[in-house]
């Protein structure tokens, strides 16, 4: 974004002022005849043009065009119904299972975790695993008991469409459609579920640039989406003690420049359930509008991600916070 300064103006109160709104100014440029432009950082789109051009001294905002309007014009808020709504002064939980194992055991942790105030349950019917040999989910019959362990809870179901064979079954019992992390350059999948016209959350790839996670947005909402939420769920980094590296400063950027609602995974992102409240609450200062979080009632006979499953009672330490804090809803 270029801004234009009228003759005379102050250029360090107009900085200031620009720096104020939290607008990175990267660089000021003079014409040979004396006019000064002030270039401000990429990604500079959540303060309003008008607000920039209220400042006195500015003369003009020119924005070249952007690749993702639409995402551009997403607020940071999102309304899912029925009170359930992300935002940064108040930010949503969604937790549940890895992977949507019986029916019992569905209804036994919404239960669980309803009773402590969580509204939105997640659960995997359709599970991407990296080796085939490993457990794909029960499918079809699992979206069922999600749903109906959700309704019994009074809760909102989040569940992952791996395949647009699966698109139909999976938007008719969710209320939230996730797409997961290896699925976020599947435009055909992206357009799909954008076509389904319900919210959706999209997991970071573990290998995409910010850029081409909000161009993924971008996909959705020109599809048809009408709400989208961005799940940072760690990316590939050097080191594997940690099953991913999380990128908070992706979240910083995506909730504090952008303007976008971001919530993050920090289950995925570590592997390890000594991490996941401390991350979990990293999130939440970096300006995430909720967390993901994976929850069992038996991690040690789940039938994937065990390890860094948290019992319900764990989630405590968000939705009650001792420190006397508003917890997450
Ligand atoms: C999940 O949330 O169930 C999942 C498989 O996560 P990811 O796509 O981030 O690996
Ligand atoms: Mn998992």
């Amino acid at each position: 974004m270029i801004v234009s300064l009228r003759r005379g103006a102050e250029l360090d109160a107009v900085k200031r002022e620009l720096t104020g709104l939290g607008l990175w100014v990267t660089s000021v440029e003079r014409t040979r005849e004396g006019d000064a432009f002030v270039v401000l950082g990429k990604g500079s789109t959540a303060v309003p043009v008008d607000r920039i051009e209220r400042i006195a001294g500015v003369g003009a905002v020119s924005q070249p065009g952007s690749p993702h309007p639409r995402v551009d014009a997403l607020g940071s808020d999102v309304d899912l119904g029925d009170g359930a709504v992300l935002t940064r002064a108040r930010p949503g939980m969604i937790a549940g299972p890895c992977s949507v194992e019986s029916e019992e055991t569905i209804h036994r942790i919404a239960r669980k975790l309803a009773a402590r105030g969580v509204r939105l349950l997640r659960g995997g019917a359709f599970k991407p695993r990296t080796s085939p040999y490993s457990f794909q989910g029960k499918g079809r019959d699992a979206l069922a008991w999600l749903r109906s362990a959700a309704d019994a809870n009074g809760m909102k179901v989040v569940t992952e469409v791996l395949s647009e064979l699966d698109l139909g079954a999976v938007a008719e019992h969710a209320d939230v459609l996730q797409i997961g992390s290896r699925n976020m350059q599947n435009y055909a999948l992206l357009k799909g579920a954008g076509a389904a016209k319900k919210p959706v959350l999209l997991k970071r790839s573990m290998a995409a640039t910010v850029e081409e996670w909000l161009l993924a947005g971008e996909y959705l909402l020109a599809a048809g989406a009408p709400k989208v939420v961005f799940c940072e769920r760690g990316i590939r980094g050097f080191d594997d003690t940690t099953r991913n590296l999380l990128d908070l400063g992706a979240v910083a950027l995506l909730a504090h420049v952008h303007g976008l609602p971001v919530v993050v995974d920090p289950s995925h992102a570590t592997g390890r359930r000594d991490l996941v409240i401390p991350l979990a609450k990293a999130a939440l200062a970096a300006g995430a509008v909720g967390v993901m979080i994976e929850v069992h009632d038996d991690p040690s006979c789940a039938e994937s991600d065990g390890a860094q499953a948290l019992d319900p009672s764990e989630l405590d330490a968000l939705m009650v916070p001792s420190d006397g804090k508003r917890g997450m809803s």
